[in-house]
């Protein structure tokens, strides 16, 4: 389970969330200016503690008119409270190794350990990309996926590639509301549908990779994530990881 960081802490300005009104409630329309939707970390720390639950949030170093910086409490809260911190690399340094470097260590300065994770934004991915990341000391990736508008075998489980694992991206918010069309009322039921089409693969670890945004927590669609949590809970052979968990079973397991 995990989330991307995409917009700056201050979240979307108030000229954008207007012009997307009827993907949310109205009270939250009106309530924008003091309370931005975009910006859901406690609500989502508060959700997860209530499931005993913890996930992967994945930070991007450069924010469209913000600062990363403005993320410091957000990181060392969601560090200290068992949450595991990645980087959400930009996709104009996944070529370049210094870049991902940079970015990376800006991000363990608040966290005072080292990050494993990496999930490009926009899922860049290339195939030199885990080469790099394992260079750079990482563990896993989670920036592919192969199709849009369904979901295929190749988007679950794991991969192993060149040193680094790669959890394919199986259920992302965005796909599910705009490629796919899957309205609210059936969200649920997807991944009803989806880990009965995992625990078919029959393999060793049935992997299934879920992005929910921290922006889509009060949109349509998204503020569904705790009827998904609850779902999930109630599944007696589910697990809900944070990704270094399961990279570190594998690790032992396979290595
Ligand atoms: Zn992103």
């Amino acid at each position: 389970m995990s989330h991307d960081v995409d917009w700056r802490r201050q979240g979307a300005p108030i000229d954008h969330i207007i012009a997307r009104k009827d993907r949310f409630d109205s009270e939250i329309i009106q309530n924008a200016r003091v309370k931005n939707p975009y910006y859901n970390i406690p609500d989502y720390m508060y959700l997860e503690e209530k499931y005993n639950i913890r996930s992967t949030f994945f930070f991007r170093t450069i924010y469209e008119n913000g600062d990363y910086r403005d993320y410091e409490e957000d990181i060392k809260a969601l560090h200290k409270g068992g949450w595991e911190i990645g980087l959400h690399c930009d996709p104009s340094s996944i070529h370049d190794p210094a870049k991902i470097q940079d970015e990376k260590k800006k991000i363990e300065e608040f966290t005072n350990s080292s990050i494993n994770a990496n999930r490009s934004h926009y899922l860049a991915f290339s195939t030199k990309l885990p080469i790099i990341l394992n260079s750079l000391g990482f563990l896993y990736d989670s920036s592919y996926r192969k199709s849009k508008d369904k979901i295929s075998k190749e988007d679950m489980g794991y991969e192993m590639l060149n040193g680094i694992i790669e959890f394919p991206v199986t259920l992302m918010d965005a796909y599910l509301f705009t490629f796919m069309h899957i309205p609210e009322d059936r969200i649920v039921n997807l991944f009803h549908n989806t880990l009965d089409n995992a625990r078919k693969q029959n393999s060793e670890f049935n992997v299934v990779t879920v992005i929910w945004h921290d922006n889509v927590l009060k949109m349509k669609g998204g503020r569904i994530y705790e009827n998904i949590l609850e779902f999930l809970s109630s599944q007696e052979d589910v697990v809900i990881n944070r990704g270094i968990d399961l990279a570190n079973i594998i690790i032992k397991e396979k290595l």
